[in-house]
């Protein structure tokens, strides 16, 4: 699968811990990430991720137009719901073409997780 990671600011502590707990489940899938999300996991997992630019700095967008060509399988976009973001329109754009073209979408650790355990459970049941 190719899955994105996400992660606003205040929730980039909450990503690593995620990423960290699900290694051995996301070193099986193609990842990719926002800039600063995807340097912060990659130096504490050292799973290879593809790096778009920041997402303020047209990251989102990036990602959003890689669901828009059905690039994408899964997205984990752990949103800060308390903080006003700069790039809000970009951030429900992203979050609209998960809508349209039906991509399964966690915004937060709780969803994630249980995406992430059904994951796990399908590729046990693989082998
Ligand atoms: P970042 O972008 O990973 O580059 O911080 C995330 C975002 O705020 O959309």
């Amino acid at each position: 699968m190719k899955i994105a990671l996400i992660a606003h600011d205040k929730k980039k502590d909450e990503m690593i811990k995620l990423a960290i707990k699900y290694k051995d489940v996301l070193k099986n899938h193609e990842l990719y990430a926002t800039g600063t999300t995807g340097t912060l996991v990659m130096g504490e997992t050292a799973l290879p991720i593809k790096r778009m630019k920041s997402g303020p700095l047209g990251g989102d967008q990036q990602i959003g137009s890689m669901i828009a060509d059905g690039k994408l399988n899964l997205v984990i976009f752990l949103r800060d719901p308390l903080t006003a973001q700069p790039h809000e329109p970009d951030v429900s754009a992203l979050l609209r073409l998960c809508d349209v073209q039906n991509i399964p979408l966690a915004t937060n650790t709780a969803s994630a997780e249980v995406m992430l355990q059904h994951i796990e459970e399908c590729e046990k049941n693989k082998k």
